[in-house]
């Protein structure tokens, strides 16, 4: 599991590098133009902190939740703006859930579980939910298909990709919303008719994820 998550963070972190230029400029249009670069840095650290080696810990899945632990306490201090914290909680909330599973956990749900707990803490600590234009509207459809995939007894891969094809299209999604959180609510009308950019970074990371299930 450790494996899938360090190929995971790592994509993520290279296809955040990609893809930073695109996000700060959305972020110029409904922000202050600063989560590319946010994203970036703290992805960077991110993949610094895992040349330290796997952490020690009896059992797969506690060994990878510590990991995602350490990459969340990462985001937190090296991330200003609010995407630090609350991609840092969510990554720290999913190790959670992840150390929380019992061992032979199938991978999917395992995936959902984590995708659950890091919504849970996107949600207490930014005092949001869906439809308010922020990272969330990628992320809650997200889990949502996710489940549906593993109902219908889809393996990790296919469950990863129906996460991220979710995540995409609620990204999109948020184009015609009004923003009601974070900065880009002090645009009020004026946000709408641009796409969000933490739930265009959700969708990243979650495509990033369905990539690295898929090559493991
Ligand atoms: P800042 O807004 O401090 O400049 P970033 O630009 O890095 O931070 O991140 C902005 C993104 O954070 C928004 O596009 C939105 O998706 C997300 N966001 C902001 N506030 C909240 C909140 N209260 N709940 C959930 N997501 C939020
Ligand atoms: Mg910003």
């Amino acid at each position: 599991m450790i494996d899938v998550i360090d190929a995971w963070l790592r994509l993520a972190a290279t296809r955040i590098h990609e893809g930073s230029a695109a996000l700060t400029a959305l972020d110029q249009a409904i922000g202050d133009g600063d989560h590319g670069t946010n994203m970036h840095r703290g992805f960077s650290a991110i993949v610094t902190s895992l040349e330290a080696g796997p952490p020690e810990g009896e059992g797969q899945l506690v060994v990878a939740g510590a990991r995602l632990r350490t990459a969340g306490r990462t985001l937190i201090s090296t991330v200003g703006g609010a995407a630090g914290p609350l991609y840092g909680t969510a990554l720290m909330r999913a190790g959670g859930a992840v150390a929380a599973a019992p061992e032979g956990t199938p991978t999917a749900d395992v995936v959902n579980a984590a995708l659950e707990a890091a919504i849970g803490g996107i949600s207490a600590l930014g005092k949001s939910s869906t439809g308010e234009k922020t990272m969330l509207d990628a992320l809650t459809p997200a889990l949502e298909a996710g489940r549906q995939a593993a109902a219908a007894g889809s393996d990790a891969a296919a469950v990863t990709a129906a996460i991220a094809a979710a995540a995409e299209a609620g990204a999109t999604a948020t184009i015609p919303m009004l923003a009601t959180k974070g900065r880009a609510s002090y645009l009020g009308e004026r946000s709408i008719g641009h796409q969000d950019p933490g739930a265009t970074s959700s969708a990243l990371l979650l495509r990033a994820l369905a990539d690295a299930v898929a090559g493991a």
